[in-house]
């Protein structure tokens, strides 16, 4: 890596090189050796007049021979130079003692040095050396020693102070190797410190050279991950890229979309208004509705009135498999004034007098019956047809108006399937009592949409010998018949009850399917000679039906009544009584005076009579709401086919017929 920090060795490097200056630079004291350096000049200042005197001792030290003294002067120094040896550095020792040696040297006696007269200086001649007194000059001799020993003194106290300074300099000298020393040890300490400097750092050292190699290695890891980030932003600027384009096309979507926006505003506005003014156009239209509801109302009360408060439809079932086809011309059904393509309202029976033909041997007579309802269906009239003409009487019950529907006629002339429907429970062969329930909850939810609300609530007993029981009974009760009271449902109530019968609110068709499938198993099945019991009792289907219009305070409640009355049949009094027929007279007796109380009271309402003897049987005591001045009624009177039941038939079409005579004061609706 770039060396730009100076690692922490390289500045002990640096710090070690700059000692070493420190410790090879000379002292900034003065080395012994410089003064000895310069010693010997002065020396050879100090020792110059010697010199000049060892000219003059040359012959003096002749003498000496003679008398040797010990050489005071040469040992000295030697023994000085040493002792100082270990502190003064030796370069200066051997130059002193050359120098002083040099001047020993030159002390020797040299002999060939003639001998002076005593008393005088030898003379010189001509650079010639001087000469030796003669042995009888003692005192010449005495005066040069004399001279000598003067000069000697002169010398040793040159000497002397020579030695004190170079004592003097060897204490300097020590003292400086003293302070030598001491800056030895420092810089030995600081050398120490150093190399331990040096050595941590070596060890730091090898640490950054771990972490350099580390690093290293991240960097090499680095630029793998930095090459991969190349390559994903290179794939990331496409992307940018195709992003950007992406967006520039949103932008101009966008773009488009605010003009198109601005434009729904405004179009927005204009429909708000528009919506304003349609919510007041439609406050104003459902004021209209309403009052064209009712006038609707009122119209097809009017309609049904002028229809008759009492109707009855005459059905004739078709002739079932197995069955005697009956002789052409025993029933026609004759058109109106309007030919075919009038409803038929008309039947003809044509019946032969049997007890004519055999007293005159001729054949028998035929006396033709001939008949006339508000409306007759052939053999061949679907289901459907026959719910069409009913269609709008069952709307009245959700006006308001009670309505009451009855099926009479012999057992086995289509009654129960008029009323509830075929076997199979296929739809084309579904009775009224479903199909006015569908029509009634579809009509309401129509209603609903102009603030009306209804509920319904069903009911399904059986009138059997005079006893009330309920044919939607579950549970312990289920199948047991237990009886069942008719009492008014409170105390100055015209509203009638039954007691411990269910009353189920419904609200769809299959809950209406599932009660009717209840009433089938509950329904009794004890069989007769004739017929099973459930055509010896009466069947009523009651729903209760309540209409309320929250918004203008309206209510409206009114029953409908599906009843399937038992068979009209009388008792053939050719039939022996056993113990099972009288239990059956009995029964056609209380299914006849329930059916003539019926008449009764249809005739007393039809001539407004006081009395209306609805008490005289439980099926007119419990319809007693469901007939009467505002009610409407219809009678299906159900006629066989067959020319056996010829007498049966006519019986009920008389019946009928007298009951179509009757018209029922107007009808009102009750309101609230
Ligand atoms: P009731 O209840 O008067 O005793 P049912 O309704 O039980 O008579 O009818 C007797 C038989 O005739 C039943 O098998 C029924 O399916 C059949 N039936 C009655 N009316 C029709 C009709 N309009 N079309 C076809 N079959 C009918
Ligand atoms: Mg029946």
């Amino acid at each position: 890596m770039e060396p730009q920090q100076r690692s922490p060795l390289l500045e002990v490097r640096g710090n070690v090189e700059l000692k070493r200056p420190l410790v090879k630079a000379p002292s900034r004291l003065p080395l012994p050796g410089t003064r000895f350096k310069r010693g010997p000049d002065r020396m050879e200042d100090a020792l110059e007049p010697e010199k000049k005197r060892t000219r003059g001792l040359d012959t003096v030290t002749k003498i000496a021979t003679s008398h040797p003294r010990p050489p005071a002067l040469t040992v000295r120094p030697q023994t000085q130079s040493q002792t100082t040896a270990p502190k003064v550095p030796k370069k200066t020792g051997p130059r002193c003692s050359t120098t002083i040696g040099t001047v020993l040297k030159k002390q020797k006696p040299d002999p060939a040095v003639p001998a002076q007269k005593p008393g005088a200086a030898p003379p010189t001649l001509g650079g010639k050396k001087p000469t030796k007194r003669p042995a009888w000059d003692l005192k010449g001799q005495l005066c040069d020693l004399n001279a000598e020993l003067k000069c000697c003194r002169e010398r040793t106290q040159t000497l002397n102070q020579e030695n004190q300074q170079l004592q003097d300099q060897l204490k300097e000298a020590q003292q400086q190797a003293r302070v030598l020393g001491a800056e030895c040890r420092t810089l030995e300490g600081e050398l120490a410190r150093v190399q331990a400097q040096a050595e941590q750092g070596q060890q730091e050292l090898g640490n950054l050279r771990a972490r350099v190699l580390e690093l290293e290695e991240q960097l090499g890891t680095q630029q793998g991950l930095v090459q991969e980030l190349q390559k994903e932003q290179v794939g990331l600027q496409e992307e940018r890229r195709g992003l950007a384009a992406r967006l520039e096309e949103q932008e101009r979507r966008l773009q488009a979309s605010e003009v198109a926006l601005s434009g729904s505003q405004a179009e927005v506005a204009s429909l708000r208004q528009e919506a304003a003014t349609q919510a007041t156009l439609l406050v104003a239209q459902g004021e209209r509705l309403h009052g064209l509801e009712m006038e609707r109302r009122r119209l097809h009360n009017q309609l049904q009135e002028l229809k008759g408060n009492i109707r009855v439809f005459c059905r004739v079932r078709p002739v079932l498999p197995g069955e005697p086809t009956p002789s052409p011309g025993f029933l026609l059904f004759p058109s109106g004034p309007g030919g075919s393509s009038d409803t038929p309202t008309r039947l003809s029976i044509s019946r032969s007098d049997e007890r004519r033909g055999t007293l005159s041997g001729t054949p028998a007579p035929t006396t033709r019956h001939d008949f006339s309802f508000d409306r007759v269906f052939p053999p061949g009239s679907g289901q459907d047809q026959v719910f069409e003409e009913i269609a709008m009487l069952v709307q009245s019950a959700l006006d308001g108006y009670p309505v009451c529907i009855f099926a009479y006629g012999q057992t086995g002339s289509g009654k129960t399937f008029t009323m509830e429907g075929g076997p199979g429970g296929e739809p084309q062969v579904e009775g009224l009592i479903p199909r006015a329930l569908r029509h009634l909850f579809s009509v309401a939810q129509e209603l609903g949409g102009q603030g009306w609300t209804y509920s319904f609530v069903a009911s399904y007993v059986e009138i059997y010998n005079e006893t009330v029981r309920d044919l939607l009974a579950t549970g312990t009760r289920k199948g047991q018949g237990s009886e069942c009271e008719i009492r008014r449902a409170g105390p100055g109530s015209e509203e009638l009850t039954v007691t411990n019968a269910r009353y189920v609110p419904v609200s769809c068709e299959k809950e209406v399917e599932a009660l009717l499938q209840l009433a089938r198993q509950n329904r009794a099945v004890a069989r007769t000679s004739q017929n099973e019991r459930s055509s010896r009792s009466h069947s009523v289907f009651q729903l209760q039906i309540s209409g309320e219009h929250a918004g203008r305070g309206l209510q409206c409640a009114a029953p409908l009544s599906l009843v399937d009355l038992a068979g009209s049949e009388r008792l053939d009094p050719g039939l022996a009584l056993g113990p099972g027929e009288r239990e059956r007279l009995r029964e056609t007796q209380a299914i006849n005076s329930s059916l003539s109380t019926l008449g009764l009271v249809i005739m007393a309402l039809s001539n407004k009579e006081s009395h209306v003897p609805y008490r005289n049987s439980k099926l007119t005591y419990l319809l007693q709401n469901s007939l009467g001045g505002s009610a409407k009624m219809l009678m299906f009177v159900n006629i066989s086919p067959l020319e056996e039941n010829v007498s049966e038939s006519l019986n009920s079409l008389r019946f009928a017929s007298k009951v179509n005579q009757c018209v029922i004061g107007t009808a009102q609706a009750n309101r609230k």
